[in-house]
């Protein structure tokens, strides 16, 4: 039996080979993301979907599409699915964990290294011409080995980052809703409720998914508990943060620096005033964007999406 799936992107050639053996398959051909009517369109009548988290899976969209027995996504958090009307209509949701892991906590490293030593400035120092000697105080930044870092969320990717940070010699916090005695053990990692964990670290960086709980969690109250020089890490989603509250205590130097690969809105407009800031660096969500990974959770989304379509329980079903 053939069934009919919709793509709603490209994916790596690898994975599109998988799935042309098994399925009847539409990609959408944009690189930027169908319409959302035309997306309603598009699954009114499939069997199966593989999507982006760019794509909003909403329960009207799942209402509607009336064969759908699988939603396969290509990415690890899935907050732009409604998980709760995929559940009322026994629609199984795939995602992309693990596979993506390494990927984004060596950006996340990257990011915090780019920001306490403030490579954007750097680089642009050198290319405009400023550099017309070693200067005992130019461009000072700050610490990283021996620095105190404070995750929230210690999952698979704060934990990943957590361990590159022992490497680097620094204390490890963190907050996240279970106690992790594997990593309190491994690394010497220290539970602290939130508000203790930002008055304590000096650069404190989010793994967390985003849902009701997780929205909006660094905001005014939590920027003024931060120290002064304290570096904020986003590489998990960003309405985790506050935009504009940020862009206020980055400008009225509450909070020293921040290294975002992910904004609220995203993609963020390039007129946006964060682009502007000395003290913010922003990469386009490319946590995950190595050869090796992208080409990884596409398979995996595939094999997600095969499963659903026989009606086998998928290797990574959304809990
Ligand atoms: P994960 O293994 O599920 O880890 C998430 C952690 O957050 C868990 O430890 C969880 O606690 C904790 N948590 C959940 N809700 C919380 C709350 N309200 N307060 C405190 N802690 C909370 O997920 P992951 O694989 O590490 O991925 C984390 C997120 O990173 C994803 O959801 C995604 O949004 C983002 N991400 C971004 C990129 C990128 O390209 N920038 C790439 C991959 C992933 P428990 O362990 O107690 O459940």
């Amino acid at each position: 039996m053939s069934y009919n799936v919709f793509v709603t992107r490209h994916l790596t050639p690898d994975a599109e080979n998988k799935l042309y053996t098994f399925c009847d398959t539409e990609y959408w051909q944009e690189e930027t993301p169908p319409p959302y009517p035309v997306l309603l369109e598009k699954t009114k009548t499939i069997d199966g979907l593989i999507c982006l988290l760019t794509d909003p899976i909403d329960r009207n969209l799942i209402e509607s599409a009336e064969n759908l027995k699988v939603i396969s996504q290509v990415a690890v958090g899935v907050d732009n699915i409604d998980l709760q009307a995929a559940a009322e209509r026994s629609i199984p949701v795939g995602h992309t964990p693990d596979l993506l892991t390494d990927a984004t906590a060596d950006l996340t490293f990257a990011l915090i290294l780019a920001a306490a030593r403030r490579l954007g400035e750097a680089i642009n120092y050198a290319r405009g011409g400023h550099w017309q000697t070693w200067g005992l105080t130019t461009l000072l930044g700050e610490r990283v080995h021996g620095a105190t870092l404070g995750i929230i969320g210690m999952g698979r990717i704060g934990q990943a980052v957590a361990r590159r940070a022992a490497g680097f010699n620094m204390k490890i916090l963190y907050t996240s809703r279970t106690r992790k005695a594997n990593i309190e053990k491994e690394l010497s990692a220290v539970h602290l409720p939130l508000p203790q964990l930002l008055e304590k670290s000096d650069i404190v960086s989010l793994h967390v998914p985003l849902t009701e709980e997780t929205q909006r969690l660094i905001g005014r109250t939590q920027f003024k508990k931060m120290k002064p020089h304290a570096i904020l890490v986003n590489t998990a989603r960003g309405a985790v943060v506050d935009t504009d509250t940020l862009v206020s205590a980055l400008k009225s130097d509450e909070v020293g620096y921040a290294a975002l690969d992910v904004t609220d809105p995203e993609p963020l407009p390039h007129t946006h005033e964060l682009y502007q800031l000395p003290n913010a660096i922003v990469t386009p969500h490319i946590g995950s964007a190595t050869r090796t990974a992208r080409n990884d959770i596409a398979l995996l989304a595939v094999e997600n999406l095969i499963a659903g379509l026989k009606g086998d329980s998928l290797p990574n079903a959304v809990q």
